[in-house]
């Protein structure tokens, strides 16, 4: 990979990678942006095939952190961090502490979180070495960000419905679920809640037992496609790319609202692709904004009644983009224009102020 013209393309400010010895930590982070302020994103601890998967994985992620927060009108910017692991390895103490150090050379324009493969406990574990941590257990650190996220997800939804031309109501509805952790649960069992019939599946069968236990979600054969599924909704919540060449033409749903990021294998082929084939898609970076919102709001200062506020807004916010979208190639490209529009407009802000003495 040409790293620097990649950078370039896509305008990210800074990427910076980390080896402790002592630990076996291999990390990287990404700040893709900082014109609207310091910048929230989680840490994903993956095993990632090879080094330039990771690359790929954070140069992305941080892309769409800075899209999120900018389209929520959130006054942060974008970034993001992996940690390599090979497959199985327990996370420690240890190696949280010394993401935490790699963390703190940023000196709080990266401030830190959960994402795939890092809890709260490993957040509260990344805060003994650096106070630019979100997410962790303590009150301090936010706590655990995704029932927020499928709180946001499930008003996207709603927005989806009605933009549709459907009712918006669950009772009725199949939602398809593709990934059944933190996020995929909750969103699983607010779709429940409220009257929809949910199938889903997961890589981790102990994770699809709990939600048929707990939730009578229907668990799909082994062998059967949840991509294939005839549904109303189909909600991604495990990685990002399920949406691509092969995934798309099986489809056999109306709406796409999940929680995972980066759901559009190729933004630039899948997005107009779905077009083509009359199924709305739900942005993830407009329809997942609750996590962030939710830290980054803390982080801010923000009152619980102004986070609950803005996380109910995802659904007016999820609107706007899609009525926009209707004369743009693709959902996606819509959302990334609102995004855009809005640093822009920070950029000229900052512009304006006066230089500091
Ligand atoms: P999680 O690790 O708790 O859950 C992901 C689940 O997906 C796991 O149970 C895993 O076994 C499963 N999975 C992985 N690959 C799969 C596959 N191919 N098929 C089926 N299941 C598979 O993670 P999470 O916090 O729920 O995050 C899920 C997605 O949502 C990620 O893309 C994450 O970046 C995104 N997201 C999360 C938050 C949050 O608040 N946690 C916020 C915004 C976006």
């Amino acid at each position: 990979m040409k790293l620097f013209e990649t950078m370039n393309q896509h305008g990210h400010e800074r990427v910076a990678f980390h080896v402790d010895p002592a630990t076996g930590l291999k990390a990287i982070i990404a700040l893709h942006s900082s014109v609207l302020g310091n910048a929230l994103g989680g840490t994903r601890r993956w095993a990632y095939t090879d080094e330039s998967e990771a690359i790929r994985d954070v140069l992305r992620l941080s892309e769409g952190m800075t899209y999120k927060s900018a389209a929520t009108d959130l006054p942060m910017g974008g970034a993001k961090s992996v940690i390599m692991i090979e497959k199985g390895k327990v996370p420690t103490e240890a190696e949280a502490r010394a993401m935490g150090r790699f963390v703190d050379t940023f000196a709080g324009k990266y401030i830190a979180a959960e994402d795939v493969g890092v809890n709260t406990q490993y957040c509260d574990w990344m805060a003994q070495e650096t106070s630019h941590i979100m997410g962790g257990e303590t009150v301090s650190h936010g706590g655990d960000p995704s029932p927020f996220t499928s709180q946001g997800t499930f008003n996207a939804m709603k927005a989806c419905l009605a933009h549709a031309g459907r009712k918006v109501e669950f009772s009725g509805l199949k939602v398809a679920v593709q990934g059944l952790g933190a996020t995929g649960y909750r969103l699983a069992k607010l779709c429940r809640d409220h009257g929809a019939t949910v199938i889903g599946t997961d890589v981790n069968p102990a994770a699809i037992e709990r939600a048929v236990k707990e939730l009578g979600v229907v668990a799909l054969n082994p062998g059967q496609d949840i991509f294939a599924q005839e549904c109303d909704i189909l909600a991604p919540c495990a990685l990002g790319a399920a949406l691509n060449h092969t995934t798309i033409k099986h489809l056999k749903c109306a709406i796409i609202c999940g929680t995972a990021n980066n759901q559009l294998h190729d933004a630039a082929v899948d997005g107009p692709a779905l077009k083509q084939r009359g199924i709305l898609y739900g942005p993830d970076f407009i329809v997942n904004a609750g996590g962030v919102i939710r830290l980054a709001g803390l982080y801010l200062g923000m009152t619980e009644a102004a986070l609950d506020k803005k996380i109910e807004q995802i659904e007016q916010t999820t609107t706007a983009v899609l009525k926009e979208g209707k004369n743009d190639p693709s959902e996606h490209v819509a959302a990334v224009n609102y995004a855009k529009r809005r640093i822009e407009a920070g950029r000229k802000a900052k512009l304006a102020q006066p230089a500091m003495a």
